[in-house]
């Protein structure tokens, strides 16, 4: 399992072969549009979860930006099963495919511009303590909708991300959680937020936050255990008084957090709901439970 196999362009090769010009736009400009995908080895079989959804969104960001790929979503979906089949995984692994403007000068008129699309895998298990993890809200705001499309996974975007991690760590917080422009939640660098307060689960709508794919399936699996969910302003102050809090996302999967700021959230403890969601969600990504196979894309 070395993930040295790349896909470049419709071409598998070696990651040290498949560089760039210092030109490329990209590199100036953040112009790159990306999806992180993650497939799960289960003892018998490897399978990537939710790559339809995934593929749609890639595809998605670029149109935002007025930005096209030669690749079609089969030949992408395609290339991300063969892909981890040269590279022979036989474990749980991440898939990034990003979509990159390459030489275009320093204009920053990029429709039409050439566009190139690599795609990477790596291993990793749990990138946070699947226990809890403490937040610490960010002095960073999330960007307005105003500012650019939030919905897009733009390179670009993930400046904003980048700093609120970074005052986050120094402050010693596991993580970092973002407020929107008016103060009120919108989410973490990388992940949704939920809170759960009675019987509701409720996450910011997504004019302030992307609309996660985790997200979504964790909507499905609190409506089956017949929680409220539902996408809802959440002001600052209801972060201390929930009862349970978690974020979600496609690396982090469903990390439940026990402080804020360094007050506790559930008395410093996983909730009883959030464990159960998390436990469902495994059992979803690894196939044991066949009712969601069809979000289950089979490698081998
Ligand atoms: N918000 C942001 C800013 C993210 O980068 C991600 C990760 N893609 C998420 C939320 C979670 O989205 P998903 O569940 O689709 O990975």
């Amino acid at each position: 399992m070395k993930n040295d196999i790349v896909w470049f362009d419709k071409k598998f090769m070696s990651i040290n072969k498949a560089t760039v010009p210092i030109t490329t736009h990209a590199i100036h400009y953040g112009t790159s549009a990306f999806e992180g995908i993650r497939a799960y080895w289960n003892g018998e079989n490897l399978y990537i979860f939710r790559l339809d959804n995934h593929i749609k969104r890639f595809k998605e960001t670029l149109r935002y930006y007025n930005l096209k790929t030669q690749y079609s979503e089969k030949i992408l979906k395609d290339a991300i099963i063969n892909l981890c089949k040269k590279n022979k995984i036989k474990h749980s692994c991440y898939i990034r495919p990003v979509c990159f403007v390459g030489n275009h000068g320093i204009q920053l008129h990029i429709r039409g511009a050439p566009t190139h699309v690599c795609i990477f895998t790596l291993t990793f298990d749990d990138i946070f303590n699947k226990n809890g993890i403490n937040m610490g809200i960010s002095q960073w705001r999330k960007f307005s909708n105003k500012s650019t499309p939030m919905q897009a996974k733009m390179g670009g975007n993930y400046l904003n991300s980048i700093i609120a991690t970074n005052d986050a760590r120094s402050k010693n917080f596991d993580e970092a959680l973002l407020l929107d422009m008016k103060g009120n939640v919108s989410e973490a660098p990388g992940e949704n937020i939920f809170i759960l307060k009675n019987n509701n689960l409720i996450t910011p709508k997504i004019s302030s936050a992307l609309d996660g794919i985790t997200k979504k399936t964790v909507f499905e699996i609190a409506k089956k255990m017949k929680l409220n969910v539902k996408h809802d302003t959440i002001a600052k102050r209801q972060l201390f008084t929930a009862d349970e809090i978690f974020i979600t996302g496609t690396a982090t999967e469903i990390v439940p957090i026990i402080s804020i700021d360094k007050r506790k959230i559930s008395h410093g403890r996983i909730g009883i709901m959030t464990r159960k969601i998390m436990s469902r969600y495994m059992d979803i990504t690894s196939n044991r439970d066949k009712k969601y196979s069809k979000w289950l894309t089979k490698v081998y």
